[in-house]
This record gives structure tokens, sequence and C-alpha cells, in this order.
């Protein structure tokens, strides 16, 4: 089939490469000319595994292509139209700025001719489909339209996995011809198991926010239950483990942390609010789900000033990992912005290293240092955040980590070393959900006695190993 797809960002990028993958000829286009050229040199914008190669694949085989134009509308020459263009937070309300959908559609409306297929894939609040008809039919009375909401569930750093082997593909369609076109489209992926869900517009539009608020939730939940933990002198990891391995649960988004953030969740949760007000409703659990994560996130560099004594003026702290998670280079809303001004402003100097997301902290952070790696991030440290579960950390030579700093304060806030090895190597270690231990504390960790293998231990037994890492990682989202 031949498709265009309106925004080359993380999905725009990797649904057209994934499509282009699955045979169809595809146009991916984007307003933002820089972009443009640099993939048409070769050049991919964004860190994203595995997408590289199958743009330049996909390129070589011809049927992938690159453009700054919407071009080609003459009836027939393209079978969808897919738009994936940011809905990002409205400064005024929090609400959805569907500036740039609006802005595509209409385009789309002035260049069709005969028949087109209009597929959303950004996610837009419940209602846009209708209203995005709505303006194309002023325009274009005679155009024979089919527009069709098409959510996208992928993760950042498992996009083509997520696009290639979904768990559901959502389609929310108000015609045949819009649900025929999908089901040709999609059919490759339904032949390898994929749930093709049909379903209204509005219901698809909505089951967006409902699966991200809800995975918010479980998020905000485990992380006070870690603090519960703390208080109780419990072990999060061991606790999340018995708690996800009761099916009716699953253990994925159970991994206490300092806070999610991202692209996704944060802005998609404060539109969902917006929706629910508007049509006055109450989302109490939503609203007490974002309210917990903003302030963990605040309380986050709060607990780096206490474990260095409450005062961290003057102090030189390193920060490891800086991208809302790991595998991908978007810094959009990571928590661990809030960490480092926080810091900053208490009168720390701050040292930061993240594996891929250099680049885009450097827009963001100002005032601190920028290192080339992990080790050299924490020379002259008197204490070490790591703050994102890259995996490059696991294979930290903690001794030389140690011989680099001059404190011996470690503050893993995403659990993710082996808490033995940091006191092996002279920290004081402080996890999230656990007792901290170190030569300054108690030398024995929380223990329930429990049969059940705790994390720790599990790691050690496979040397802390890439598969431990991705467990972690896929729980995280
Ligand atoms: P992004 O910011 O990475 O990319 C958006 C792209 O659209 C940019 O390159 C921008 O230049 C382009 N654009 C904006 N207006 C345009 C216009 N009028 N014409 C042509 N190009 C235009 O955004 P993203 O992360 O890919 O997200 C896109 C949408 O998908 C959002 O609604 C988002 O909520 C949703 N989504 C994102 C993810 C994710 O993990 N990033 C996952 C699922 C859904």
């Amino acid at each position: 089939m031949k498709l265009l797809v309106v925004g080359a960002g993380y999905v725009g990028l990797v649904s057209g490469a994934c499509f282009a993958e699955l045979g169809n000829d595809v146009v991916c286009i984007d307003r933002d000319g820089a972009k443009i050229e640099g993939l048409q040199a070769g050049k991919v914008p964004i860190y994203e595994p595995g997408l590289d190669d199958m743009i330049s694949r996909n390129v070589a085989a011809g049927r992938l292509r690159f453009a700054t134009q919407i071009a080609g509308l003459g009836g027939g020459d393209v079978d969808v139209v897919f738009i994936a263009v940011g809905t990002p937070p409205r400064a005024s309300d929090q609400g959805a700025d569907l500036s740039s959908v609006f802005a595509v559609a209409g385009e789309l409306a002035t260049r069709a001719r005969g028949r087109l297929v209009v597929v959303t894939k950004s996610t837009v609040p419940v209602g846009t489909g209708d209203a995005v008809e709505k303006v194309m039919r002023s325009t274009a009375p005679n155009l024979e339209l089919s527009v069709v909401s098409n959510p996208e569930f992928l993760r950042e750093g498992e996009a083509i996995i997520d696009f290639m082997a979904p768990d559901r593909i959502v389609v929310g369609v108000e015609d045949d011809f819009g649900r025929q076109i999908l089901e040709r489209l999609y059919a490759p992926l339904r032949e390898r198991g994929a749930a093709l869900l049909f379903m209204g517009r509005r219901g698809a539009e909505l089951v967006k926010y409902a699966a991200n608020a809800f995975l918010v939730t479980k998020i905000s939940f485990i992380n006070e239950i870690a603090d519960l933990c703390e208080a109780v002198d419990a072990d999060i990891e061991e606790v999340a483990q018995g708690v996800g391995l009761d099916r009716r649960i699953g253990g994925a988004f159970l991994r206490a942390g300092p806070g999610y953030g991202g692209s996704c969740f944060p802005k998609d949760c404060a539109a969902l609010l917006t929706t629910a007000q508007e049509q006055a409703v109450d989302l109490r659990i939503v609203e007490s789900a974002i309210n917990a994560n903003r302030a963990r996130k605040r309380v986050m560099a709060r607990r780096v000033i206490n474990a260095m004594g409450g005062n961290v003026r003057g102090a030189s702290i390193a920060v490891l990992g800086l991208t809302f998670k790991a595998e991908t280079d978007d810094m959009r809303d990571a928590p661990s912005i809030a960490i480092v001004e926080t810091l900053r402003l208490a009168g720390a100097a701050i040292r930061v290293y993240d594996p891929q997301g250099m680049p885009q902290a450097r827009q963001i952070l100002g005032d601190v240092t920028f290192c080339q790696s992990a080790l050299s991030c924490c020379e002259g440290a008197d204490c070490i955040v790591l703050a994102t579960e890259w995996r490059e950390f696991l294979s930290l030579d903690l001794d030389a980590v140690a011989r680099m700093a001059r404190g011996r304060i470690f503050i893993d806030l995403r659990n993710l070393l082996d808490a033995d090895r940091l006191l092996a190597a002279g920290f004081t270690v402080h996890g999230i959900g656990r007792r901290s231990r170190g030569p300054n504390r108690e030398a024995t960790a929380a223990s329930s006695g429990a049969v059940v293998q705790s994390v720790d231990e599990a790691n050690r037994a496979t040397g802390v190993t890439n598969a431990g890492w991705r467990r972690m990682h896929a729980v995280t989202g």
C-alpha cells in the first residue's frame, strides 16, 4: 500500500520504517527541514535501537523516502495518510495542543482529491476525530473521507518490537471503507498474532489515555509502597516481586524509582484530566497518581541532600543517567531534570553523564559539567546519584569508581546495582524502598526471611546479567 506519515518524530519515524519493512511504499513528511535533510543524508535524528538499520535497509530498497511537503494526493495515489505530529500540553490548561493535528488535516483537505483515509496516530483527546472530520469536510465537501483513530502504544527503547509485535492494535473507525483499508494494512501483523481490535472512534481515542493513566497509577502506587517499605524496614524489590507474580496484577510497571517522566505519561494524564473536567467527571485516582508523582520528583533531590547530611553547598555531585528511562535519548520530563536543578540551586556543583541523552540534556540543563564517561563523571564526586537504569552502568568497575570519587555516598534511584558490590567498594548505599547500608549504617539489609529469591540474589547469581537488566527495563516501560 502507499502511505504518507506526517510527523517524523519517535512515532512517525518508527511507524514509517516498520510499515516500509512490511512491504509498503512510505513517505515520511516533516516540516522540520533540517531533520528531513539529515534523514535524506542517512542521519537518523533519534536514538532507538534497530531504527538506523531498518531505515537504511528500506531506503535502499526504495520503499522509504523523506520529504518536507505533503504531495501526491491526487486521487488514488496514496491509500492512507497517518498523522503522527506532536500533541504537547497547552500552556493555558495542560490539555492537548492540537494545532499541529489540525494544521495537517487542513492541508490534507486542500490537497486531496477523490478518496482519502486519514488515520490519527498522535495521542488526541476523545472527540478529536469528529472535529478533524468536520474541518476536512467543510474544506473538501466532495472528498470521500474516512477519519480513523489508531493510537500508538509503542515504548521508546522497545519501539520496533512493540510496533512489529504489539499486544494489540486499536482501530477506531466509523465507516466500512476505512475499516477494510486498516484491516488490509495490518494483516501481516495480525498473521503474526497481534490482536486487531475494531471499535468506535471515540472509544479508541480514550483507550490510549486510559491505558497510560492505568500505568501511571501502577507506578505511583508502587512508589508509595516503597516509601512504606523504608519506614517499616522491608525491601521493595521483594514486595514488588511477591505482588507482581499474582497474575491478576502482573509484574510490569512495579519498579519503584524516582517517578515517571517522558514525553507521554505526564502530558497524557494532564490531558485526560482536562477532558474529564470539561465533562464534569471526577477522575480522583488519576489525579492522585499525578500529584504523587509530582511530589516524588521534588523529594528525590531532598533524599540526596539528606544523605549528604542536610547540606550540599560546595559539594560535587555526579549524576549517572539523565534520560527519562534507558534505551532512549528522550529527556522530556525526565526526573533527572528536577533533581539536577534542585541540587544546583542548593549549591552543589553537578557533573552529569548519559550514554545517549547528552545532546538533548545540553539544551535543558544549565551550569553543569558534561562528562565523557560514567567513570570520568565520578571524578572528585562527594556523592554519586544513579538516575537512569542504563545497562552500561551494570558493568561499571566500582573499585575504579571509588578511586575516582572523593566521597563514599552512592544513591541508586533505580535499585540497579548490586548493593553488596557497592558496599564492598566502600560506599554507603541508598536505594529506593530499602534500608540504606554502609559503614555508617547497619550493615544488614532488611530481611523478610522470604522464600522467594531476592532480586539482589538473583542478580548476583547471574553476575548481574543483561537478562536481569532486560527484565528490569521491560517492567519500567
Ligand atoms: P515528536 O515531537 O518526536 O515528533 C513530532 C514531529 O512532528 C516533529 O518532528 C515535528 O517537526 C513534526 N510536526 C509537527 N507539526 C507538523 C506539521 N504541521 N507538519 C509536518 N510535521 C510536523 O513526537 P512523538 O514523540 O513522535 O509523538 C507524536 C505523537 O505520538 C504524540 O501525540 C505522542 O503523544 C504520541 N505518542 C508518542 C509516543 C512516544 O513514545 N514518543 C508513544 C505513543 C504515542
